[in-house]
């Protein structure tokens, strides 16, 4: 069975949207996946539709009631559902190319948007919620989380990109950040591409790889170096 991907959301307009497009949605088209977006006020009770409430304690803002998402989660999700239930959130895990790819292994995902200051902590905890973040910043909601999420997850789906290679050598994949890339003009505004590029010697060009994406990730992002694994 294919990858099932169910969004609980405020706004269900914003899907598929970018997931719709290019190789997401040329693999939604051909059922590689699939994709439905559930409106949280559907499960309100009232006849405002209302799905949030102000903060116990005071404050600003306004939080998602814990009733209400929790039947939008049952409905989405049955007992027997064996899809993680994440909710996207900054509070949440840093998502990595590793969740990502145990995420596209397994059977799909339910993923709850969050808006306003957040969500009642009763459901995440009641529902066993994985709060998931896409980093260290505040988004107006988890819409655009869930985007970076699923896009990240769909490309690794079996017959979704190309070139399976493409998947495996990428930044991340082995702990490191990529290598630079030169294409065609042999020589840009006075640059040539670097000249082992076009030896033809493939040992060598491996090995210029792997210096340079050591040499960036050391720059760059020493934190990932720990990582890497070695070749
Ligand atoms: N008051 C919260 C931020 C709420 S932003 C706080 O300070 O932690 C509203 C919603 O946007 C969140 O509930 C979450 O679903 C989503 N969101 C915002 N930033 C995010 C991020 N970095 N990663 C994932 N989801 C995020």
């Amino acid at each position: 069975m294919s990858f099932r991907a169910t969004v609980l959301t405020l706004y269900p307009e914003m899907f598929p949207g970018t997931l719709g497009i290019s190789l997401a949605g040329k693999a939604l088209e051909a059922g590689l996946w699939s994709l439905e977006a559930t409106q949280i006020r559907d499960f309100a009770t009232d006849r405002h539709r209302t799905v949030d409430d102000t903060p116990a304690g005071g404050g600003a803002g306004m939080v998602m009631r814990a009733d209400i998402l929790a039947r939008a989660i049952d409905a989405a999700s049955p007992q027997n559902d064996t899809r993680p239930r994440i909710l996207m959130s900054p509070r949440g895990k840093p998502l990595t190319q590793r969740r990502v790819r145990d995420l596209a292994a397994g059977p799909g995902a339910v993923v709850l948007c969050g808006r306003f200051e957040g969500v009642d902590q009763r459901v995440i905890d009641a529902r066993q919620l994985e709060e998931i973040s896409v980093g260290d910043y505040i988004l107006s909601g988890g819409e655009v989380a869930a985007h970076v999420l699923l896009d990240a997850v769909v490309r690794l789906l079996p017959g979704v990109m190309g070139n399976e290679a493409s998947g495996t050598e990428e930044s991340f994949e082995g702990g490191l950040l990529e290598h630079p890339h030169y294409t065609r003009p042999q020589e840009f505004e006075g640059l040539a591409i670097p000249e082992v590029l076009t030896s033809g010697n493939h040992a060598k060009i491996a090995a210029w790889r792997r210096a340079e994406a050591e040499r960036t990730t050391t720059e760059r992002r020493p934190d990932l170096l720990g990582q890497a694994v070695q070749k």
